[in-house]
């Protein structure tokens, strides 16, 4: 059977103490279809995908029916959300199993939306069509500009109704992870587990994600040496295209630096670091400004987990994790300011530098400028396409800028080329989402959508094919809200 679906299942996580997860089966589902599936991700996932969208391929995608090998199970973990604390865990979504492709990489293999769990608490296990065709559009969007994230294999629609405020079509994603490792799992083991459970747990993620520093001499410094420089390098990413995650909670958090939980999501039009779209984030906690921040404190979260692993003189253990939480600034800010002198078509280093980023920032807010189509004017050379372009300290700004272009070595091309590579045209839009969403869910025309699919798998294409999806509505909407658990 390995031969015709291509599924070849591993479950490392089921031989982790079992306390970590609930083996469960999930939910059947009335009449499953198909509505989007991803070619190229199932090919890299060594699956047959003439296969997987046959009835029979499809039924697993449904949860309907097991692939040979699998063990679904829902996974536990805490987490802190909005700074509290609770027991959390997979409330809709089950791991089926790790697909082990030809390359031998290990990827779990998620239904999110497949019924209730031991997790569910007041949830219904359920999602709808919508949001789990929202989070295909973005992670792929993610994924196509060059930021770690779990991916999106496919969508089916379950044939269910489910009660929202109102009544919306049922479906399930199958999300596509290096792991569904998080800040929370770690969290749970050291909160309701023992100190043996933390080691384990710890043991097992150097294992699958940083082998490299399995023979250090303190590997589990070591662990949360190379978790604080991962996260560092993906908050930047995130910072550099302006995306807003939304939902920053510790159990929304991986250990292996993938971007996950595409929730609340949504990437900033004008600049403005106290950008929030979240329908219940009043205190603007995850607000676009305040990510780098909230991730340095997530990571203390995780550093605090592993505390009774680091030394056994606790004074010890606390100098050491505080040492190293407090490298995650740097980190963060040498990615940030790199991935910044890149957009601005800048190789080397010079002090000034910083300010010149700085000030243009400071513009783009004073004018509201949009953040991914200024960068996009000054690649290709259309200053008159800014916000910016009839006030004088712009003026004066570019003349800076074109005077430190020609301080270095580096040719006019290349100084394009790198610009060009450092600044998408395609960020997913707000308006753009919403009308590829409304066409699907409400009209059941998904030409929209891939459409859409198909312009944001080139961003840094810089096509005239693609100019229409650059364009920003004339009026923001300023009330453009998301939404978490639909
Ligand atoms: P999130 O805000 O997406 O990180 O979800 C937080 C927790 O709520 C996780 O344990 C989810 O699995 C759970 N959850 C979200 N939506 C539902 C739902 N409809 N039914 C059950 N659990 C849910
Ligand atoms: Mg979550
Ligand atoms: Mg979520």
């Amino acid at each position: 059977p390995m031969l015709e679906t291509g599924w070849n299942l591993d479950n490392s996580y089921a031989r982790l103490p079992k306390s970590f997860f609930t083996k469960i089966t999930p939910n059947a589902v009335p009449s499953p279809e198909l509505v989007i599936f991803n070619d190229t991700l199932a090919t890299n996932l060594g699956l047959n995908n003439v296969e997987l969208k046959s009835k029979d391929g499809v039924a697993v995608l449904a949860g309907n029916s097991i692939p040979e090998g699998s063990i679904p199970l829902a996974q536990a973990y805490a987490g802190h959300q909005f700074g509290n604390f609770n027991m959390l865990g997979d409330g809709r979504a089950l791991l089926i199993g790790e697909q082990i492709p030809p390359s031998g990489d290990r990827f779990d293999i998620q239904l999110k939306g497949s019924g209730p769990t031991p997790y569910s608490r007041n949830g219904d296990g359920r999602a709808a069509l919508g949001p789990m065709l929202r989070e295909y559009i973005i992670s792929e969007a993610m994924h196509a500009l060059g930021i770690p994230t779990t991916r999106s294999l496919a969508v089916v629609t379950t044939g269910e109704s489910i009660i929202r405020e109102t009544e919306l079509p049922g479906a399930i994603l199958t999300r596509v992870a290096a792991s569904h490792l998080r800040v929370g799992t770690f969290q749970y083991a050291a909160n309701f587990g023992t100190i043996e459970d933390v080691r384990t747990l710890a043991d097992y993620t150097i294992e699958r994600h940083y082998p490299h520093i399995a023979d250090d001499e303190n590997r589990y410094l070591s662990l949360l040496q190379e978790v604080i420089k991962r996260q560092a390098e993906l908050i930047a990413k995130w910072q550099l295209v302006g995306f807003i995650h939304g939902v920053m909670n510790t159990d929304n958090m991986t250990i292996s630096g993938e971007t996950i939980d595409y929730g609340p999501c949504a990437f900033m039009d004008a600049y403005n670091p106290a950008t929030v779209f979240s329908s219940i984030d009043y205190q603007g906690r995850y607000a676009y400004g305040n990510q780098p921040y909230i991730g340095g404190w997530n990571l203390a979260r995780f550093a605090e987990t592993l505390l009774p692993l680091l030394d056994d003189d606790q004074n010890e253990a606390i100098k050491m994790a505080t040492e190293a939480i407090g490298e995650f600034n740097k980190f963060y800010h040498e990615n940030w300011y790199a991935g910044m002198r890149a957009k601005l078509g800048i190789f080397n280093e010079e002090k000034e530098d910083e300010k010149l980023i700085e000030d243009l920032l400071n513009m783009m807010q004073n004018h509201s400028a949009d953040y991914t189509n200024t960068f996009r004017a000054l690649t290709l050379d259309k200053l008159e396409e800014t916000a910016l372009f009839n006030s004088e300290e712009f003026k004066l700004w570019n003349e800076l800028w074109q005077a430190r272009l020609k301080r270095q070595q580096e040719s006019k091309d290349d100084t394009l080329q790198l610009m060009r590579n450092s600044n998408p045209a395609i960020i997913p839009r707000n308006h753009r989402v919403e009308v590829a969403l409304e066409s699907a869910v409400e009209n059941g025309d998904y030409s929209v959508m891939e459409k859409l699919l198909e312009v944001l798998s080139k961003p840094y294409a810089h096509t005239q094919e693609q100019m229409d999806f650059c364009t920003v509505p004339a009026e923001i909407d300023q009330s453009y809200r998301t939404y978490c658990g639909t």
